[in-house]
């Protein structure tokens, strides 16, 4: 905690002097080019990967990066408070971008792969059931990636499944339907700091390097037309 607050005072003393002018417009509002949707997890910090500020993402953080799916009124089945970020995300700040961002090493996804928790917590086992379809379709299906471990290969199919979770939101449809939000799914390697973006075509996650970033914003702008 200690690093925390001395923290808050370092960014007072040598950082708030760049932004100030920057937060002093985004006061006024926020247009974020994305809803990121990703894990609590400490290791994950999306500005730090993404080289983003203050105002360019509008972030969405859980246990697992799960989305619970909606009913077809478009009413979670789940925690009211992921259908309120997409609504508010989608309906109010009209994102163009829905990115669902899972990672290695996700103790979540431990958890759901062993089916065993190391300690008793009923809140915690509840959330998880919507990793199960995850689950399933590993073990029906196999890994995108055999040489993960399983927990990552979980990870990864787990990310793919909440992306179909988003698409039960009778919303976020639609404008996917208009062409006017496009759903991606990312995955991030804690070990060696690498950003993986899915590509339906080669079925696997591939490394956002410079190559692969032209390619994902090309098709972007095709779209865009
Ligand atoms: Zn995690």
């Amino acid at each position: 905690m200690r690093k925390l607050i001395l923290g808050i005072v370092e960014f007072r003393e040598k950082m708030l002097p760049h932004y100030a002018e920057q937060f002093n417009k985004l006061a006024l509002a926020q247009t974020p080019d994305a809803l990121f949707v990703t894990c609590s997890d400490s290791r994950v910090v999306p500005d730090l990967l993404a080289s983003t500020h203050p105002g360019d993402l509008f972030t969405m953080r859980n246990v697992g990066n799960l989305i619970p799916p909606a009913t077809t009124d478009g009413v979670s089945t789940g925690d009211l408070s992921e259908a309120s970020a997409i609504e508010y995300a989608v309906l109010v700040l009209k994102v163009a971008n829905i990115v669902v961002c899972g990672h290695s090493e996700c103790g979540a996804m431990k958890s759901v792969y062993s089916r065993n928790a190391k300690v008793k917590s009923p809140n915690l086992d509840k959330w998880l059931c919507h990793a199960n379809n995850a689950a399933f379709r590993l073990e029906q299906e196999g890994p995108l990636d055999g040489r993960l471990k399983p927990h990552d290969q979980l990870s990864q199919l787990n990310v793919l499944v909440q992306l179909e979770h988003l698409m039960t939101y009778p919303i976020v449809r639609q404008q996917v339907t208009a062409g006017a939000l496009v759903l991606s799914g990312w995955w991030f390697d804690i070990a060696t700091g690498d950003m993986y973006a899915y590509e339906r075509s080669s079925r696997s996650f591939e490394v956002i390097d410079r190559a692969m970033a032209e390619r994902m914003i090309a098709r972007l702008a095709a779209r865009a037309r």
